[in-house]
């Protein structure tokens, strides 16, 4: 049984969303409106998706325009984005603060407002739900980084959240924790937006959007899209972009 509320239609809005940081146009007008649940964005390193993660999860405001997220704005609403986003970076070291895996798990329940009592049985439930009860009192630095990153998620899962926005969860992973990290994504209910250079594991997604220079380039299903973005690859000869400098 999925415990995340879906989002509802039009649960992700991005509206002319510009953004600059260090002299450099990072955003340059992103607009999206999608109700579809996966959804992948790509791009080579430095297109900018990092940093439409974080405006997606509300912790950078745009210069220009409006992210909106199961109806919340969440740039100026910072209290209903904690509850409407989660976000999953590439580096789960950078993530985990607490030293056991069950206050890391417990702690955003407690950051919205819920008793210790409460997160502690909806923390409970959620190890289970993912068979994974006798890792609560398991220090967090022992884990592996698969299993950092599994602890990640469920402390996102357990807020119950409308949208997750992975920032290339998967990098440091071997392949075999790679599929068991996705299998766990396909029984979450809220919308996934994951975020990636590798576009492998995209293709049961409903949806693909290719990001260059802070501008949507491609947008549609992955089949199309990714096929595009596979040849342009092969001409540019790399996934970075080396045309320019920031500041
Ligand atoms: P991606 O995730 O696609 O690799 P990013 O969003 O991380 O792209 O970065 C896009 C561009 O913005 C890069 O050129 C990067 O150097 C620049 N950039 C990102 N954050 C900052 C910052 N805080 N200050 C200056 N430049 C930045």
């Amino acid at each position: 049984a999925a415990l995340a509320v879906p989002a509802p239609a039009g649960g992700l809005i991005l509206q002319q969303i510009s953004l600059r940081l260090g002299g450099r146009q990072v955003l340059d007008g992103v607009s999206l409106t999608a109700a579809e649940r996966r959804i992948g964005i790509v791009g080579r390193n430095g297109s900018g998706k990092t940093t439409l993660a974080r405006v997606m999860a509300g912790l950078i405001a745009p210069d220009d325009g409006r992210a909106e997220v199961c109806g919340i704005d969440v740039a100026r609403d910072r209290r209903g984005a904690l509850g409407a986003v989660g976000i999953l970076f590439q580096n789960p070291d950078h993530q985990i603060i607490f030293p056991t895996v069950e206050e890391e798990i417990a702690f955003g329940l407690t950051q919205m407002g819920r008793s210790r009592a409460e997160a502690a049985a909806a923390t409970r439930a959620m190890l289970d739900r993912f068979g994974k009860g006798h890792w609560a009192g398991a220090a967090t630095h022992s884990l592996s980084q698969g299993q950092k990153q599994l602890v990640c998620l469920m402390a996102i899962l357990v807020m119950e959240p409308g949208l997750i926005v992975l920032d290339e969860p998967f990098s440091g992973l071997d392949i075999a924790t790679r599929m068991q990290l996705m299998r766990c994504l396909d029984a979450v209910e809220a919308t996934v937006a994951l975020i990636t250079h590798d576009p492998e594991p995209l293709t049961g997604f409903d949806r693909v959007i290719w990001l260059e220079g802070g501008k949507v380039i491609g947008d549609g299903p992955p089949d199309q899209v990714l096929d595009r973005f596979g040849r342009q690859m092969r001409i540019w000869g790399g996934q970075d972009d080396l045309s320019d400098l920031p500041g």
